[in-house]
């Protein structure tokens, strides 16, 4: 699988679909500012703020991409449903992609390797069609817990069917005004956010752990994109449901996920200890070590989180004494 990788990100040639799409958006989220209003305008933040985290940040990404909690099935797929109902695009592909992204992070096997720069990593490479995208066998092998889900393949291949239909309430609703603000101008506002994380939190930031890739906690996208900025946090502990590690890394989607575990709609949410002290990275082999007794438990738990997750603890552990810690871990 991963000689097959190597060269599956490979760029072959430009993806039309991609940049009619994106173009698209752009120019009518340009075109919205002639139909402004302030009520469309309020819908377009709160859709980002709160509809984006569920279903792009909770859905697919911490719920089926990493499995850091479980839900009831129906709950599942009315958050990946509505992820691919505001753009979020194909789900099994997103989840496929990720992993792969986790697995060789800014190497040239990464999909949006950012040693190819901002841009590249930030859209550029949604310009280009990926031999990836083409070997659906492949890429299936990378995502054995979803494959063979028949809605999620369903959802993949009509997503954009979901997303159309989503935008025809809101001109029934509010006419062109709501179609232009809440549809287009708040689909680029949620995949800016989402790109940022590919882009900035590779290339800008601190780090809490020592890694072999780029990961950084970039505050400013970890506001504004809930949470996902502590990418630093999130490459160390993948299966981590919450990816602020300190009280001041706030991490609205956790916060969302806390409130399905007390509605007892959220299980077995994956949780390290919490960093107390700053830096993490000078000091601390105890704490990081407690983790990693936590990333031991979490791989006998789920093969699927060693093989696809996560690749290898933070480098400023020592190997030797996991074991000694394993035993005194007070990871739930
Ligand atoms: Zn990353
Ligand atoms: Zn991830």
């Amino acid at each position: 699988m991963n000689s097959t990788f190597n060269q599956a990100t490979s760029i072959r040639r430009l993806h039309i679909p991609n940049i009619f799409w994106l173009s698209l958006a752009h120019a009518l989220a340009l075109v919205a500012v002639f139909h402004f209003s302030s009520s469309a305008l309020w819908l377009c933040l709160g859709a980002v703020f709160v509809l984006s985290p569920l279903g792009v940040n909770l859905g697919y990404h911490r719920l089926l991409t990493h499995r850091s909690l479980k839900t009831p099935k129906w709950l599942e797929y009315t958050l990946v449903t509505l992820g691919a109902a505001i753009g979020g695009g194909p789900p099994l592909l997103w989840v496929a992609e990720h992993r792969l992204h986790h697995r060789y992070s800014d190497t040239v096997s990464d999909p949006h390797d950012a040693g190819r720069g901002f841009w590249y990593a930030h859209v550029g490479h949604l310009f280009y069609h990926k031999d990836f995208e083409d070997q659906q066998e492949q890429w299936m092998s990378y995502i054995p817990d979803l494959s063979g889900d028949a809605y999620y393949r369903f959802l993949n291949r009509y997503w954009i069917g979901f997303a159309v239909l989503a935008t025809v309430p809101l001109y029934f609703w509010g006419g062109w005004s709501y179609v232009l603000w809440v549809g287009f101008v708040r689909v680029v506002l949620m995949l800016h956010l989402t790109w940022f994380v590919n882009s900035a939190s590779h290339l800008w930031g601190y780090e809490s752990y020592e890694r072999k890739d780029g990961s950084k906690n970039c505050w400013w996208v970890g506001l504004l994109a809930a949470g996902e900025g502590w990418h630093n946090n999130h490459h160390a502990y993948p299966t981590s449901a919450a990816h602020g590690r300190r009280w001041w890394e706030v991490d609205t989607t956790y916060y969302m996920i806390c409130v399905l575990e007390r509605l007892g709609l959220a299980k077995n949410v994956q949780r390290p200890m919490k960093i107390k002290r700053a830096p993490a990275k000078a000091e601390a082999p105890l704490k990081s070590l407690t983790e990693v007794a936590y990333l031991q438990r979490g791989t006998e738990n789920s093969p699927l989180t060693s093989v696809f997750m996560n690749p290898k603890p933070p480098l400023s552990v020592p190997v030797k004494a996991v074991s000694l810690i394993a035993v005194t871990s007070n990871v739930p």
